[in-house]
């Protein structure tokens, strides 16, 4: 008698990479709602945004096709490291001595050491084939600005990032990893723009913050014609290029025999979750899956579990159009949690509205038991996970240890966006004890988005 064999590593051969990407708005039952002109409150159009992205990008902005092909040489590139592993965590279920079967996709196999490159190729193929000379981006922990260096001089474009200046301080080898991608980074607030000029000459010492490098990296987007911005997560066409994650999965799930019972990503704004969990989700809304899907941020950061769902800028300054989405209001200042990557105010609009619709759960983790997950993960699977990626960890062992205390012999699957060697500073405050957790008060909450009233910002 043959006895099945339970791989612990499912690779796709380099064949089936996926030629398209799955756009879940065709299958969604209330379609995501339009951004809006913040002075008029009209529809935003696709004319609008042309100063910021190529054309192809704003299409798929909006698109309501099903699939959408993934560009021949955005394939070849992929190859490097994609189809990216899906893993069995027999190690991690033993220690767990759970029922649960668990599986991870790993997109820590990147060149930049997370999922973030599947957009950054992408967007980067797109606008040197409009001839784009140059593009601009704002980076806070440094991930989004080294994935982004590594895709553009692939292509030859030239690229700025404005770095928060306490990041850039505090992160020297993320700044040498975007130098090595010939990417050009400064401290922002800078000299190089206006708006850093004025902040400057007020407040030489000012730490900088995400809102104002998003506001450096427009301002120099829009004043040459040869320039554009990019943005590395909440848009439409950023989660759309990371569901080759989800893809890829689904046929190595198949490969394993197995079909995920609950599907588990962290959430910053969107990107890595809607990658590895739309292609499921397809089988939810199309045919009636039964299976529960789960967003998960930091409890310090809590937009998906006690914000609020209504238009509201995507940046701190107001630079952006007003977006659907749950969120802390644009003014919410998020602790300096390590996971840099999950500090941002708002949700994308196609996420806010499966949220609001009961398609996806939410859950929040507090950051000392995301760290002991990903200790206890490192320990037993090996991976040092970013410390994102110890969200879905997390909530991966708190489903386990249910399933355990229920019996219930379920499968998990989630996503280890990325690797943390470029954060092991934040794992040594941890085996140092110097790691808190944070809270937010609801009148904090309510506070911020109390300016969102005030401001006439529309509810939904
Ligand atoms: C940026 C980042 C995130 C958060 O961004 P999303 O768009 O929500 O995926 C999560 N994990 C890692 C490793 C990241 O670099």
């Amino acid at each position: 008698m043959s006895k099945k064999t339970h791989p612990k590593k499912i690779y796709l051969p380099e064949e089936k990479l996926p030629k398209t990407w799955y756009n879940i708005v065709a299958d969604m039952p209330n379609k995501p709602l339009p951004p809006l002109h913040p002075a008029t409150k009209q529809p935003v159009g696709p004319d609008d945004l042309a100063p910021l992205f190529p054309v192809e990008l704003i299409m798929q902005e909006v698109t309501q096709e099903r699939y959408v092909d993934i560009p021949e040489p955005v394939r070849e590139i992929y190859k490097i490291w994609r189809p990216s592993p899906l893993i069995r965590a027999y190690e991690l279920e033993k220690a767990l001595d759970t029922p649960a079967k668990i599986y991870y996709k790993y997109e820590g196999v990147s060149p930049a050491g997370s999922h973030k490159p599947n957009t950054a190729v992408a967007q980067a193929f797109y606008n040197a084939r409009e001839g784009v000379k140059k593009i601009t981006t704002e980076t806070g922990a440094g991930q989004w600005g080294s994935a982004l260096s590594y895709a553009t001089q692939l292509f030859d474009i030239e690229l700025q990032v404005f770095m928060v200046k306490v990041s850039y301080n505090q992160k020297p080898y993320r700044k040498t990893m975007m130098n090595i991608w010939k990417g050009n980074v400064v401290p922002s607030p800078s000299n190089l723009t206006e708006t850093g000029r004025k902040i400057l000459a007020e407040d030489p010492d000012n730490p900088g913050s995400l809102g104002i490098a998003i506001s450096e990296a427009i301002e120099m987007a829009v004043k040459d014609p040869h320039t554009k911005y990019s943005l590395g997560s909440v848009l439409n066409h950023v989660l759309l290029h990371q569901t080759v994650i989800g893809l890829e999965a689904k046929e190595q799930m198949e490969m394993a025999d197995a079909y995920p019972d609950v599907v588990i990503g962290c959430f910053g704004g969107g990107s890595n979750f809607a990658g590895i969990s739309f292609p499921f989700l397809q089988d939810k809304l199309t045919r009636g899956k039964d299976m529960r899907v789960i967003a998960v941020e930091p409890d310090s950061c809590p937009k998906l579990t006690r914000g609020e769902f209504r238009y509201d800028f995507g940046d701190t300054i107001g630079m952006t159009p007003l977006i659907p989405m749950y969120t802390l209001g644009h003014n919410f200042m998020p602790p300096a949690i390590h996971a840099g990557g999950l500090r941002y105010h708002g949700a994308g609009a196609i996420v806010s509205q499966l949220l609001n619709d009961g398609i996806i759960e939410a859950s929040a983790v507090p950051q000392l038991e995301s760290f002991e997950a990903g200790i206890l993960f490192a320990r037993t699977e090996g991976i040092i996970p970013a410390p994102e990626s110890t969200h879905a960890v997390t909530q991966t062992i708190r489903e386990a240890v249910k399933a355990r205390e229920e019996g219930k012999e379920i499968t998990i699957l989630f996503n280890l966006s990325g690797h943390g060697h470029i954060d092991l500073g934040a794992y040594e405050q941890y085996l140092n004890k110097e790691i808190h957790n944070y809270s937010v008060t609801d009148d904090q909450i309510a506070e911020n988005l109390k300016v969102l009233d005030d401001m006439g910002f529309p509810k939904i």
